[in-house]
């Protein structure tokens, strides 16, 4: 496939990333089909998160925290192409406005704020019109979160907080949405509830899921196209059956 192919909305090659002299990423390359769901699996310390946040950006604020404190070198090498355009170097808040939004590890909702707060501060890219009609949009899907609007995010549930941080990266108003490890620490009956809404995101809106996963089996069904990362580096790639069905992923996943 040509490189600038428009089917392909994201496409990693070739990518190295290094804290200090540790690899993290290890010569990964994979891509992304526009309008599909695209899942990154790997146990603990696989890579998923370092790989989320060299694709969103946010890798570039870790190193220069880093750089001020005189901590460790963060480097990368490769090339991130979104759109056909290289984002390697881009801000991220440049690729946050070209609608790349990363939704973090741990959802990261602010604590303090209540869930319609936190709801409108996901919505600073958006105008009023798209506010309005994503929030809408939001709690048809989340419906568990309307008697919540003005309760503090801390005191929701994890599932509900994970419901929360979904919601507000669809405020971003994305066209690649990010989710890094959104089923982690959350019940087997929340899990398929959140991956069901997930497709539903997918399906009802086109925009363009990528998410990373632990423990993948309530993901395998939602997923278009899956890579497996091992110690930073791709083991394993195809369909969510084929991976669900290959004797290696049923062995380290399920311990078959
Ligand atoms: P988890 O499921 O635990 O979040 P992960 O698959 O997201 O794991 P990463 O967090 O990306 O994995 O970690 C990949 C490797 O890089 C690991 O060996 C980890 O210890 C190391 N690592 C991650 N962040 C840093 C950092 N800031 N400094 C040094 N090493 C790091």
């Amino acid at each position: 496939m040509s490189s600038n192919n428009t089917q392909n909305i994201l496409e990693v090659r070739d990518l190295l990333v290094y804290y200090e002299n540790a690899i993290a990423i290890n010569n990964v390359s994979l891509k992304c089909r526009k309008g599909k769901i695209t899942g990154i699996f790997g146990a603990n310390s696989a890579g998923k998160s370092t790989l989320m946040h060299t694709i969103s950006g946010l890798i570039m604020d870790m190193r220069d925290k880093e750089k001020k404190k005189g901590g460790e070198r963060i480097t990368w090498f490769g090339e991130i192409n979104y759109n056909g355009e290289n984002i390697t170097n881009m801000k991220p808040s440049d690729r946050a406005r070209k609608g790349l939004i990363l939704s973090p590890e741990r959802r990261q909702v602010f604590p303090e704020s209540s869930t319609m707060e936190n709801i409108k501060i996901g919505g600073y890219l958006a105008t009023r019109e798209q506010a309005k009609k994503t929030m809408d949009y939001v709690f048809k899907l989340f419906p568990e979160l309307i008697n919540l609007k003005h309760r503090e995010a801390g005191f929701l549930s994890g599932g509900e907080q994970q419901m929360l941080a979904i919601g507000r990266a669809l405020m971003a108003q994305p066209k690649l949405l990010l989710l890094d490890e959104p089923l982690l620490g959350l019940a087997p009956s929340i899990e398929t509830r959140l991956a069901q809404a997930i497709k539903a995101i997918n399906t009802e809106t086109g925009v363009t899921v990528v998410l990373s996963e632990q423990y993948a089996r309530p993901v395998f069904p939602i997923i278009d196209y899956g890579y497996v990362l091992e110690n930073g580096s791709i083991v394993l790639e195809g369909s969510g059956e084929e991976l669900m069905n290959n004797p290696d992923v049923l062995g380290a996943y399920f311990g078959m």
